[in-house]
């Protein structure tokens, strides 16, 4: 069809959409009756708990939710993260200048380059990545510099590598850890450094810890923040989304920097209109009621690592067990690319998972897997990859 419309230059520099092979081999083996199992998504299955539903229920009922909310988020809400991250990290907030409301974290990652980022100055990014720190960069003409996470740094970025060239056009950092994809964690020490590369290289640090309190075997992720200093030069995103089950509700938040924060809320204030009140009523009950919920949750996230990681170690593949996040990053068999291997595991067992190379150049000779679906099928899955061609 000929387009009446040039679509503007900005989405051109866009990397192309590498799942679009494996989403025609989804629909592909759909259409032949192919038993899937869906690997691939980054999108608990387990539902959001039922008190923070019952909340939500009551505070949509309540007119008083029914008009515009504040754009930096009501002050109950602020306070109620506040209080949680000085019980969760230690950390001491002001929920008046140090705490804003977000509309999902992947909002406040994509619009924070528009208020700091001019055209051609550089963001470093981790590679493999979550796409949202490059496209946000794009977005604001920012050009993104590709950090390499390789398993034999720990999947940890080696900033003392950066050029010195690039350092001195660049104004803003991202890490993310425990990382998606790569399921890693950063050790303490780890943030102690990349806080004192960000001060000494003036670079506006964001951490993104979406995944902080999907973590096993006794390991408690550390906030960015808990270092000295952190607060001055980086803020730190968070979101119910993968905490609580609460992916569809929008809602999460960014802490740190009164500064940053305040640049942030720049852009929102002329842009978005804020969470839905009852939303962040919700939000509050998951933030400040019992935990149990996150602890049950992590509880079977274990048993699906185990199944996968003791699965595929079993048959040959080289893997991590990781320490949190609900990933598990997987070297493909030699002979294989990222995506000649989840084409393969697609179109001849019926298994979706996403080829390394999504998330970045770096990300090639690996494929995630999303513990997202009972383990009973993350057995088969094991099962049906031990009894074909596609082991190692
Ligand atoms: C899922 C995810 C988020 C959270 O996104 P929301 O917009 O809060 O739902 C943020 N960062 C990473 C790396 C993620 O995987």
């Amino acid at each position: 069809m000929a387009q009446r419309f040039q679509l503007a230059h900005r989405l051109s520099k866009l990397p192309p959409y590498l799942f679009a092979e494996i989403d025609r081999l989804k629909r592909e083996a759909i259409r032949r009756g192919m038993d899937i199992i869906n690997l691939g998504v980054g999108d608990p299955d387990l539902p959001t708990p039922p008190h923070i539903v019952k909340r939500m229920q009551e505070a949509s009922a309540d007119a008083r939710n029914h008009p515009y909310p504040s754009y930096e988020g009501m002050l109950s809400f602020r306070q109620a993260v506040a209080d949680w991250y000085g019980k969760r990290f230690g950390v001491t907030l002001d929920p008046e200048t140090e705490v804003l409301s977000l509309i999902g974290s992947k909002e406040g990652i994509g619009h924070i380059p528009l208020a700091f980022v001019d055209p051609g100055d550089v963001v470093l990014v981790p590679d493999p990545g979550y796409p949202v720190y490059q496209a946000g960069t794009i977005f604001a003409e920012g050009v993104p510099h590709y950090m390499p996470l390789t398993r034999e740094r720990a999947f940890l970025p080696e900033l003392r590598a950066i050029p010195s060239d690039v350092l001195k056009k660049a104004k803003m950092l991202f890490l993310n850890y425990p990382n998606n994809p790569t399921a890693a964690v950063a050790p303490r020490a780890f943030f102690d450094e990349a806080v004192a590369f960000a001060r000494e290289h003036r670079l506006i640090l964001c951490h993104d810890a979406a995944y902080s309190e999907i973590a096993f075997d006794g390991y408690l992720p550390d906030s960015l923040l808990g270092v000295e200093g952190a607060e001055e030069v980086a803020i730190e995103y968070h979101s119910l989304s993968k905490t609580y089950n609460m992916t569809g509700w929008r809602i999460g938040f960014a802490v740190g920097s009164r500064e940053i924060l305040a640049g942030l809320g720049r852009i929102k204030t002329n842009l978005d209109s804020g969470v839905f009140q009852a939303v962040q009523e919700a939000a509050i009950a998951a933030l400040s009621g019992s935990q149990d919920c996150v602890e049950a949750m992590c509880a079977i996230y274990k048993e699906r690592r185990d199944a996968l990681v003791d699965g595929l170690s079993a048959i040959g593949f080289v893997v991590d067990r990781p320490k949190a996040s609900f990933y598990v990053w997987i070297g493909v068999p030699q002979g294989h690319t990222s995506a000649s291997f989840a084409s393969a595991l697609l179109s001849e067992i019926g298994i979706v998972m996403t080829p390394g190379t999504g998330f970045g150049r770096h990300g090639e000779g690996y494929i995630r897997a999303a513990l997202t679906v009972d383990v009973s099928r993350i057995k088969e899955a094991v099962e049906r990859i031990a009894a074909s061609s596609l082991k190692p």
